[in-house]
């Protein structure tokens, strides 16, 4: 069965949800495409102590603020779970689920949406299926040589399981901070960073993360010189759990390991650490394969954007993913605006076409 709508929405975590909200201002008839079964996108999968890098009140998609708990600066994953399901009851956003979009095919004057539950035509297609879908592991030697367990974020729980054990934790980001400082009580725990910790000044907001992004965008599109963005200000956010570790002393830092062996992990000056776990906290990559049909990719795999919308198919726009799809578009603060001029963009443009035919 093939089914017609003005626009497909690919993904329905935040990203997703932003587009259905501006979409349905600018009047256009859409559907959201998501693959997971209930609401919440990568949210729904994070490891339990997770805790937000950017406080509730600075944590909203458009129209809707993010409840604050009292007492809780810092949601946990199930509060956004919970106020995204809640986003897409109150403003009713057409989220089929679960549907996985196989390709987009470009068929002339349609873009074709294959999903493993049949086929869509639409005049625009907003991609925005996240990151979490691809994580990135180091090509570091010796990895397949390692006898103990190694997983990545997206499949660590929490430390329960390597209670007792040597475990040895790499990435000096958000993720590698916030697992090292859950597993620094109850394991004999290795922090491993390519280059010594980066702590934002406690008392940073996500206002000023947001900011910090946008003046970096404004600044390269105005041909100035780059900011740093985000990575200016640090890398780790300090969360309450990671600030106690940290200020408890157990947050020490080695830098980055030259290779594994069977026990264990070496560094460049010859020392060696035995481990029974590895924890690869090295980020992600953007879930882009529904869109190769299209063959937009560029040498590293990104496709190019102007805005959020593809440069080499004007019908195709990309949300969340990172700041190259528009200031901090991969962040709850963030994805509004950017979802806002993707939905006004492809209202000018549908807006054209109609005026063009018969
Ligand atoms: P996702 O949440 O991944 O949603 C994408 C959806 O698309 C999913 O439901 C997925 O199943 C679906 N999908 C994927 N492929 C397909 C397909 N082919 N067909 C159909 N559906 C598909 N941001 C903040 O603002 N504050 C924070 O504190 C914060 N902390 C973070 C902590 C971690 C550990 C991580 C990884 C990120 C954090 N972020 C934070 C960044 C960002 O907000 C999240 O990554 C967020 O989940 C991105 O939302 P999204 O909608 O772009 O992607």
């Amino acid at each position: 069965m093939t089914r017609h709508v003005d626009v497909v929405v690919v993904g329905g975590g935040q990203a997703g949800l932003a587009a259905g909200y501006h979409l349905r201002r600018q009047g256009l008839d859409f559907v959201v495409l998501d693959a997971q079964a209930t609401p919440g996108g990568a949210w729904q999968h994070a490891w339990d102590s997770l805790r937000l890098f950017s406080p509730a009140a600075f944590s909203s998609l458009p129209g809707r603020l993010m409840p604050v708990r009292p007492g809780e600066e810092y949601p946990d994953a199930g509060h956004v779970v919970t106020y995204l399901g809640d986003y897409e009851t109150r403003y009713g956003l057409p989220v089929l689920r679960p549907v996985r979009v196989l390709g987009v095919h470009d068929e002339g004057r349609l873009l074709r949406v294959e999903t493993d539950s049949g086929t869509w035509h639409a005049r625009a297609v907003i991609s925005a299926t996240g990151t979490w879908w691809r994580p990135f592991l180091p090509a570091v030697p010796g990895r397949a040589d390692f006898g103990g367990r190694q997983l990545h974020t997206v499949s660590y729980r929490g430390p329960g399981e390597f209670a007792g054990g040597r475990v040895i934790v790499v990435g000096g980001g958000n993720s590698g901070a916030q697992i090292a400082a859950d597993l620094a009580y109850d394991t004999e725990l290795t922090w491993v960073t390519r280059r010594p910790p980066r702590y934002l000044a406690d008392d940073i907001d996500g206002r000023a993360l947001f900011d910090a992004a946008t003046a970096r965008r404004r600044a390269l599109d105005e041909g100035r010189a780059d900011t740093g963005g985000v990575a200016s200000l640090g890398d780790i956010v300090a969360v309450p759990p990671v600030r106690e570790a940290r200020d408890a002393g157990l947050l020490k830092a080695s830098p980055m390991v030259v290779r594994l062996e069977r026990d264990g992990v070496v560094w460049a000056d010859g020392t060696r650490a035995p481990a029974d776990a590895v924890v690869w906290c090295t980020g992600f990559r953007p879930a882009l394969s529904h869109l190769s049909p299209l063959g937009l990719r560029g040498p590293r795999g990104r496709i190019a954007t102007r805005g959020t919308r593809a440069v080499g198919e004007p019908r195709l726009h990309l949300l969340g993913y990172g700041d190259w799809t528009g200031p901090a578009s991969a962040t709850l603060i963030g994805v509004g605006r950017t979802a806002r001029d993707a939905a006004r963009e492809i209202a000018g443009l549908l807006g054209r076409d109609s005026r063009r035919r018969p």
